[in-house]
């Protein structure tokens, strides 16, 4: 007997069909003799409806209310799932964040779970009773219901898995497992059997959306084993496991891409110390994350400086910088059409020419690179948007990652 956690994504329960198809699904691991609790998330569309409901009502609005309306999506599908197991003669109860409670801090729409209460529901598993749990959502200090971020669904399967000590925690999508990139732009993705968890936090933190990255940091701290794969086939998912757990390493594993960025260049900076302080002190302190940096060389006593933030951070971090720069600059040039494309491998680590293969691929290409940045195992460029396929397939084929 195994305790299993299983969790069903927007698309696997987007309609009531689906949530027969999962509920059949569920009822398998029982027959199996296997302990379960399922996560769900909103039906696919739902949480994108309930988040405009809000920005249409108020464009800034309170976060607590956002908090309060994002969140039902879910509790929709979890209270149909359980009428669906329990039509197929299988117990099952719902579960919202606050009733188990999945208790979060209280940073309202991308709170962070600090602890689950299990107990109840292992007491319950042990009874033949499938718990099932609203995902994305918890309960806050302040005792309102809070959420976990886009995505989060992943993030409150994981914790659960966790918290339970379940053997395993299976994510259900639409696609059959993590690819080499994004299978829904490049055709020829392959899908890897198992991937280490610091190339998954690389490849999700970098824009792979398919896991969330809270939930893979989530699992490489307690080392859950989790496993991607599809509810719509019986295909063998992927491992997101150890490094020693995987014999073959590839050099580079996967390529990610986040249309997420936004790019900021200060023309004419004069060049003094206090520079770098003047601008990045200020953002730090409106918290605006900046990722990407690089100042050109001075000239004439002055220097061009770019750096990338989030696109909805991209007014915010103007506004900040033109309150706070004291030191002179001629004008602000700021671009929304980048993407940032990455390529991520543990294999990195000790090869030469990775960054090298990437910049002539690209190159080949006639595509411009605009800034890099390059870590132990990933290096990533900024490129016009308008490239984002075109440098994925050239990228995908420079490493050999073709699907034969
Ligand atoms: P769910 O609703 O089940 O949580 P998501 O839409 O959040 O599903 O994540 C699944 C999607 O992630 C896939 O449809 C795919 O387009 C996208 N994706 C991006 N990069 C990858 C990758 N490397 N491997 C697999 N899927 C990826
Ligand atoms: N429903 C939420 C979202 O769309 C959470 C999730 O699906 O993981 O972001
Ligand atoms: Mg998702």
């Amino acid at each position: 007997m195994a305790r299993i956690v299983q969790k069903f994504g927007g698309t696997s329960v987007g309609d009531l069909a689906r949530i027969r198809n999962v509920a059949l699904r569920v009822k398998a691991e029982i027959d199996r003799g296997n302990e379960v609790a399922v996560v769900v998330s909103a039906m696919s569309g739902v949480t994108n409806q309930l988040v405009d409901y809000c920005t249409q009502m108020a464009p800034l609005h309170d976060a607590r209310e956002y908090d309060a309306i994002v969140a039902t999506g879910e509790q929709v599908t979890s209270g149909l799932l359980a009428i669906a197991l329990q039509e197929l003669g299988v117990q099952a109860r719902s579960w919202a964040g606050w009733q188990i409670p999945i208790i979060t801090d209280d940073a309202h729409s991308r709170a962070r779970i600090a602890e689950i209460r299990g107990a109840e529901i292992i007491r319950r598993m042990a009874e033949g009773q499938v718990a099932v749990v609203a995902g994305f959502q918890g309960l806050g200090p302040d005792n309102r219901v809070t959420t976990l971020g886009r995505g989060g669904s992943d993030t409150t399967a994981v914790a659960l898995a966790a918290a339970l000590k379940a053997d395993r925690c299976d994510i259900y999508t639409d696609v059959d497992g993590v690819y080499t990139t994004d299978p829904r732009i490049v055709k020829s993705a392959r899908k890897l059997d198992k991937i280490t968890y610091e190339e998954m936090l690389e490849m999700a933190s970098l824009g792979a959306k398919v896991l969330q990255t809270r939930s893979v940091e989530m699992a490489m701290k307690h080392r859950v084993r989790v496993q991607v794969l599809s509810s719509f086939s019986d295909a063998p998912g992927t491992l997101v496991c150890d490094e020693d757990e995987i014999v073959e390493k590839e050099l580079v594993s996967g390529i990610a891409y986040s249309r997420d960025e936004a790019k900021v260049t200060l023309v004419a900076v004069s060049d003094q110390p206090g520079i770098a302080a003047g601008i990045f002190s200020p953002l730090a302190d409106a918290n605006i994350n900046v990722d990407m940096i690089v100042q050109n060389t001075s000239h004439d006593g002055t220097t061009d400086l770019t750096f990338t933030c989030g696109r909805a951070d991209l007014e915010r971090a103007l506004k900040v910088v033109k309150d706070n720069m004291k030191i002179p600059f001629k004008t602000i040039n700021t671009d929304k059409s980048v993407v940032k494309v990455s390529v991520i491998g543990v294999g990195m680590r000790s090869h030469a020419g990775v960054a090298q293969t990437m910049f002539k691929a690209l190159a080949d290409k006639g595509i411009n690179i605009q800034v890099i940045s390059t870590s132990e195992i990933k290096v990533s460029v900024l490129i016009a948007e308008e490239y984002t396929e075109l440098a994925l397939r050239a990228l995908h084929t420079a490493y050999g990652l073709d699907a034969s």
